[in-house]
């Protein structure tokens, strides 16, 4: 049996090309990095198109589908340096704190984070998206970012509702977290 380095579709052993994706197996073998790598470009690509808000909803974009929660929190002192990172689903929030460039690049971090997990579940957005602080020492920070990745039902391009722009978000996907 040989897995697919691209789609991950588990191939008979002697096959040729992946059933799944068409890709020649020998090929996406021998350069399973660059296909990581490419992957991982896609994500990030997506991940930054992805609308991340506060608010519940989207003007003019309809739910159809909550799609889970996501959570990620990360860990950082007062210099910046990353701690930890954890799946932790919730944190009480208090505000303030002198620690203002590590807070600021925990919260960069949390945001680009939920974008991720929200590109990985093929997301259209986060709606709903808080940010807390939470200072855990003198020199200890964490910071956590959630909301909710929706997907969206697909955007009508005129017909009988004369072209409104209503769509209908089609997958709540859950409460995105990310920290910092
Ligand atoms: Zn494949």
């Amino acid at each position: 049996m040989i897995t697919c380095p691209k789609c991950g579709q588990a191939n008979d052993g002697s096959a040729m090309n992946c059933t799944n994706c068409h890709i020649n197996l020998q090929w996406a073998l021998e350069n399973a990095t660059v296909i990581e790598e490419g992957r991982q470009r896609d994500l990030e690509e997506c991940a930054s198109s992805l609308i991340v808000t506060t608010t519940d909803s989207i003007e003019g974009r309809i739910t159809s589908e909550y799609l889970g929660v996501l959570a990620v929190e990360e860990l950082r002192d007062s210099t910046g340096e990353f701690l930890g990172s954890s799946d932790v689903a919730d944190t009480p929030g208090v505000a303030s704190t002198p620690l203002s460039a590590a807070i600021r690049d925990a919260r960069q971090a949390g945001l680009s984070k939920l974008r991720e997990q929200a590109a990985i579940i093929d997301a259209d957005a986060v709606v709903g998206t808080s940010i807390d602080y939470v200072l855990l020492s003198s020199s200890l920070v964490m910071v956590a970012v959630r909301g909710t990745a929706v997907r969206w039902l697909p955007r009508k391009s005129g017909g009988v509702d004369g072209g409104t722009l209503a769509s209908a978000v089609t997958d709540v996907l859950g409460i995105a977290l990310g920290g910092g």
